[in-house]
């Protein structure tokens, strides 16, 4: 590929402007927004205001007066348009994590005749280990197996299917509706991660039939370092929805200061404690970036993103021990393009040394993320040429690339 063939591929993009809306450093190729999202530019700008007149000003009163109070739901309903939940579905609270435990116990006493969670074996550890913590506690097995033994083994023993919806490893993407229609044909819920799938490509939660989500703000939401998450709970749950993290502001009424805990009626019951507003402001910010956007186009860049940089790793740097990881057709994955490397973390971190950030994910793997919001098809024929250069070169070979940062 030429540099005027990029050029023109640039030229026809109809997300291009969208690049300008972000505060990207100059020099710096950016392919990890699907480990922290980039900065809007409208970010600090909203954050400030919250903070000067909302907090200075308003202080205490903005609970009432600037909806502080709403702002979980508020923002949560935002997310829902991203991922296909109609209104009064999705709250922005706490951690994933944090979320994933409230899900899976709420799930657990759903099913109480059944204790299984079925998981993937290649999860994210985390969702892993709050079961396991959960484990601890109740009467639930964790069991996990492989990608392609998932469906078959979902059995009668199964309460809940706990899967992330694209592997932040390989990339791979689940069918969410035909694993969302097994899991329940054999009396199961469905409990989906997002984690790398809001804000990157289209959801159809509802249309899916899931049964409870969670999913991070920090990633392709744009929400900033340790963003809040959120959780979907489909509506017809409502009721039977009971989770352990029984805080006031999930309560029917958390201002009548009563001392016995009644759920609310709606999602709200999914709260704890009191919101994160400063948080949620620059979340706030971040979503709705995507908002502007059609999620359809969002998903045609990021396929021409990930195409283009895996065709041109493939013609360009043949020969130097990378390997491809997770499927080969694109539309199989989500946006992001894994390949493992014998030196992978050393490659990694001379990338970065010349301004192309990816990470770096053990035991080899060198993972790429593809925002489509601020990414340019030159930056990656930039970033392959880079890397080329980097492989042809040995320059990853110094003993500042070997030694192991505290996050990779
Ligand atoms: C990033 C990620 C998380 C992170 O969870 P936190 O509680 O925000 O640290 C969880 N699950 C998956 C699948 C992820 O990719």
């Amino acid at each position: 590929m030429t540099r005027d063939e990029v050029a023109a591929l640039d030229a026809a993009d109809p997300l291009a402007g969208r690049r300008e809306r972000f505060d990207l450093p100059d020099g710096v190729i950016y392919l990890d927004g699907n480990s922290l999202g980039a900065l809007p530019r409208a970010t600090p700008g909203h954050v400030e205001r919250v903070v000067r007149a909302e907090w200075g000003k308003g202080l205490i009163r903005s609970w009432n007066t600037a909806g502080w109070i709403d702002l979980p739901q508020r923002v949560g309903d935002k997310i829902g348009r991203l991922v296909g939940a109609a209104p009064g579905q999705v709250v922005v609270a706490d951690s994933t994590s944090v979320n994933l435990f409230k899900a899976l116990a709420a799930a657990m006493r759903m099913r109480p005749e059944r204790r299984v969670v079925l998981s993937e074996r290649g999860n994210f550890p985390t969702d892993l280990y709050i079961v396991q913590g959960l484990a601890d506690f109740a009467d639930v097995e964790l069991r996990m197996v492989e990608r392609d033994g998932i469906l078959p083994a979902i059995d009668g023993h199964t309460a809940v299917v706990m899967l992330t919806h694209v592997d932040y490893r390989a990339g791979a993407m689940h069918d969410m509706a035909a694993v969302t229609r097994a899991a329940q044909d054999a009396g199961a819920l469905m409990l989906w991660d997002l984690a790398h799938s809001a804000g990157a490509l289209p959801v159809d939660l509802d249309g899916c039939g899931a049964d409870l989500a969670v999913g991070c703000g920090y990633k392709y939401l744009n929400g900033g370092p340790g963003a809040p998450a959120f959780l979907y709970v489909a509506a017809r749950h409502h009721a039977a929805f009971r989770q352990p993290l029984t805080g006031w502001m999930g309560h029917a009424a958390p201002f009548a200061f009563g001392t016995a805990y009644e759920p609310a009626p709606g999602i709200r019951r999914a709260l704890c404690g009191t919101p994160a507003v400063l948080a949620l402001a620059a979340l706030e910010a971040g979503v709705d970036e995507l908002l502007a956007v059609d999620m359809a186009e969002v998903r045609r860049k990021s396929l021409g993103l990930t195409r283009l940089f895996r065709d041109l790793l493939a013609r360009e740097c043949a020969g130097f021990g990378l390997t491809p990881v997770g499927p080969e057709d694109p539309e199989r994955c989500g946006s992001q393009v894994s390949v493992a490397h014998p030196q992978g973390y050393a490659a990694m971190q001379a990338l970065i040394a010349r301004g192309v950030i990816g990470d770096f994910r053990a035991p080899d793997i060198m993972r790429f993320g593809f925002a489509p919001l601020y990414l340019r098809y030159a930056d990656v024929r930039d970033a392959v040429r880079i890397l080329k250069d980097i492989l042809t070169t040995r320059a990853w070979d110094r003993p500042e690339f070997h030694r192991r940062a505290a996050v990779t």
